[in-house]
């Protein structure tokens, strides 16, 4: 059934599906030079281009992300193009089948990919094995749907009836294609959305090849996303409250010693002191351990990038889980 070359550069996916880069405006630098109209050139510490970045991802300073666009051309089953197309920031151009005839191409799903619908997730899929059998005829059943529905449409097309009324009879496992352009804060924004365990695993098949993609232009920008975004988590005022009635103090305090510690290496990484100084650092930010323990521990302490703001805010975080 039908053509399934991939255009030069093109990721694949699915099983006739893929994804390319067609165009991008902008790199890691454009968020910055953005940033600094509004901070001011080189006025702050937070001048260095990633962490500059990284401060905008945490404090969701969102427009200066606006400043980098990407076009995509990607190819996917109609049933993904509806989920993609919710995302109403993007601009969209997609193949008609009013003035196109529809190609004889389907979406036939892997066997390893049919499961039971998931009794937790009225959305998601059972983790818990189909029998072959089973598999087998639900391919099956895709193969066998997808050529009577071809087989219909072309009879319509050959006798006249117009291909915007006779397209009707497909079905949504036939594949379009659209160009999709957006910037990289909706674009971030999409991906959180369908990279997510909870997504359809068609669609995110799609948003994990963007994401590398994305990587690959802005990769300071994806690291941020990554940490902050994707990796991160936000606690409700109910979650906060159950940590604060629960976690004794002595953990509240080592937590805080912990992030003290590399507050001071980061300190220390941008300027560094003689190590008779490091203990005088350490009290004056708050650390409560003897000058014993700091010896022992600073010794045995993980080198960890210490980025300070990123520390501080952690700290006052902390406070506030403790209050
Ligand atoms: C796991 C999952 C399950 C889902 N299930 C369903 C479902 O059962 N039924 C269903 O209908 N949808 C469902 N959706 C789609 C979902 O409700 C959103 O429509 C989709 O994820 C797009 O999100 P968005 O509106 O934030 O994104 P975008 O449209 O890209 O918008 C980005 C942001 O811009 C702002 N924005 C854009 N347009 C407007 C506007 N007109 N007015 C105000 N603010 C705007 C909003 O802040 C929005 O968050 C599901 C999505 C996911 C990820």
């Amino acid at each position: 059934m039908g053509s399934y070359d991939l255009p030069d550069g093109a990721v694949k996916c699915l099983d006739k599906g893929f994804i390319r880069l067609v165009d991008s405006m902008g790199r890691d630098a454009a968020i910055v030079q953005a940033a600094r109209v509004s901070y001011g050139k080189g006025t702050t510490k937070v001048s260095r281009d990633r962490a500059l970045i990284r401060y905008l991802m945490r404090h969701h300073h969102s427009t200066p992300f606006e400043m980098v666009e990407f076009k995509f051309h990607a190819k996917m089953p109609i049933f993904v193009a509806r989920q993609w197309v919710r995302h109403r920031t993007a601009n969209i151009n997609e193949y008609s089948l009013r003035y196109s005839e529809a190609v004889d191409d389907f979406y036939i799903p892997r066997p390893e990919n049919v499961h039971f619908q998931s009794k937790w997730n009225k959305q998601g899929r059972e983790t818990a094995d189909v029998p072959a059998e089973l598999k087998a005829k639900t391919v099956a059943y895709f193969k066998e749907m997808s050529q009577r529905s071809y087989e219909l449409y072309t009879e319509l097309n050959e006798a006249g009836i117009a291909r915007e009324l006779a397209r009707a009879v497909l079905p949504v496992n036939l594949y379009t294609q659209w160009y999709w352009k957006n910037d990289l804060h909706n674009t971030f924004h999409f991906l959180r959305l369908r990279m997510d365990d909870h997504a359809q695993y068609e669609i995110r098949v799609y948003a994990t090849a963007m994401a590398e993609i994305v990587k690959r232009v802005v990769p300071n920008a994806y690291e941020a996303f990554e940490d902050y975004i994707l990796n991160g988590m936000f606690f409700s005022r109910i979650d906060r409250e159950i940590f604060r009635k629960k976690l004794p103090e002595r953990v509240k305090e080592d937590l805080l010693d912990d992030v003290t510690y590399q507050l001071v290496a980061g300190l220390h990484a941008n300027k560094p002191r003689d190590e008779n100084e490091l203990y005088k650092l350490y009290q004056k930010e708050g650390g409560q351990d003897s000058e014993a323990d700091f010896a022992i521990k600073w010794a045995a302490r993980d080198n960890a990038e210490g980025n300070i703001f990123e520390m501080r805010e952690l700290k006052e975080k902390l406070y506030k889980l403790g209050s």
